[in-house]
């Protein structure tokens, strides 16, 4: 029979409901309807809005989700620097701070980095009180079974170091670790494209990879590896060195580091696609040309992504993420496409940039933290 967690669930997906339309919903008879609300009313997990005023017989007051129940604290992980911030349950962002922590730096500093990051935002004098969990989310592959690294290409000395038990034990509350495209997808779809269900966000900075959502939830692969396209093997790209050790790979080709060291080579010195960023921003001819031809080898790939998933919306992120990288994926992406798989198709720029891996990690950690499994062992012991 279900619980309160699956009321709260029916609120939750619904936005507000009165307790006859939870009646209705249900199916449930109107005294275990009532216990359960009462139980999630008890609990401040849910609040009731509106007025008092009788129509047709029944209150018309609504209920709603409580997003003053808790706090979520989430970290980005990024190649260069990571992002701790504390956000409410709907992710909204509350307070935010930069950690010059690099990802080469390694787990035990990165992760001692974020713990002691989310103690300074959150305050010493209330301590975690109120923080339902910590979402951390890291620029490589995360099994989806453990939270661990899982042979991340890019992150040296992570594979399979154990993320979650390090931020339990240090910060006394659940972890939960995702891959950081999967994370952005899912803040791109539930904020900027809620119509839309499915998605697939693609980040090109000093690598490429690609978060999935289908059905408005993250797609992540039987091993943490789905969308990992940055290396896929070009054609005709042999000569060109991968950080992962093979040749020709996607991101050997058309990451912010070969973009970089194109640059360096044209003699604007260029080390990191933060770099390549700069010169998109101060509208560099060279870097828009270089970033342009990437975005056509990067369009080969999406047109597979977008055959294989008909996704209703491709949205392009990184430090890359600007026009010409845009036009460049528009010009191989439709004719390698059949019109089908492109007609109701939008592929644009990310309107949250840095802040999508932030709102997807609070998503993650309040789909997971108020479940309705969780909420129904939480009110049952
Ligand atoms: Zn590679």
């Amino acid at each position: 029979m279900p619980g309160p967690g699956d009321v709260l669930d029916l609120i939750r997906e619904r936005g507000a409901l009165t307790r006859g339309e939870v009646l209705e919903h249900t199916g449930l008879s109107r005294m275990t309807v009532s216990s359960r609300i009462d139980a999630l009313l008890e609990a401040g997990l849910l609040v009731e809005q509106g007025t008092d005023r009788v129509t047709g017989g029944r209150p018309s007051r609504r209920l709603e989700f409580n997003l003053a129940h808790g706090s979520v604290v989430t970290a980005s992980v990024d190649t260069t620097h990571t992002t701790v911030a504390i956000t409410d349950l709907a992710g909204r962002i509350r307070s935010e701070r930069r950690v010059d922590v690099a990802v080469a730096d390694g787990p035990v500093r990165t992760l001692d980095a974020v713990v002691d990051a989310t103690r300074a935002l959150v305050g010493s004098s209330n301590g975690l009180e109120g923080i339902a969990a910590i979402g951390i989310s890291v620029p490589g592959p995360v099994d989806p079974d453990t939270g661990r690294p899982s042979q991340p290409p890019i992150m040296p000395g992570w594979d399979g170091y154990p993320i979650p038990e390090h931020l339990t034990d240090a910060l006394g509350v659940p972890a939960l670790v995702a891959n950081d495209a999967d994370a952005a997808a899912l803040g791109e779809q539930r904020s900027a494209h809620p119509n839309s269900r499915s998605l697939c966000f693609i980040k090109v900075s000093s690598g490429i990879g690609t978060g999935i959502v289908l059905g408005g939830q993250v797609y992540r692969g039987t091993d943490g590896g789905a969308g990992d396209i940055g290396h896929v093997k070009i054609a005709g790209y042999d000569h060109l060195v991968c950080q992962c050790g093979a040749h020709g790979c996607l991101a050997a080709v058309a990451s912010g580091r070969a973009v970089a060291r194109a640059l360096t080579d044209l003699g604007k010195p260029a080390s990191s696609a933060s770099d390549v960023g700069a010169y998109l921003a101060d509208g560099d001819p060279d870097a828009a040309r270089l970033t342009q031809q990437a975005g056509r080898v990067l369009g080969e790939v999406v047109a597979t992504v977008v055959s294989l998933l008909n996704p209703a919306e491709v949205v392009l992120g990184g430090m890359l993420a600007s026009a010409p990288l845009l036009t460049g994926v528009r010009e191989t992406l439709y004719p390698r496409s059949l019109p089908r798989a492109t007609r109701h198709l939008t592929v644009s720029l990310s309107t949250l940039s840095q802040r999508a891996a932030t709102v997807g990690l609070a998503a993650l950690v309040v789909d997971r933290e108020y479940s309705p499994a969780a909420v129904n062992r939480a009110l049952s012991s």
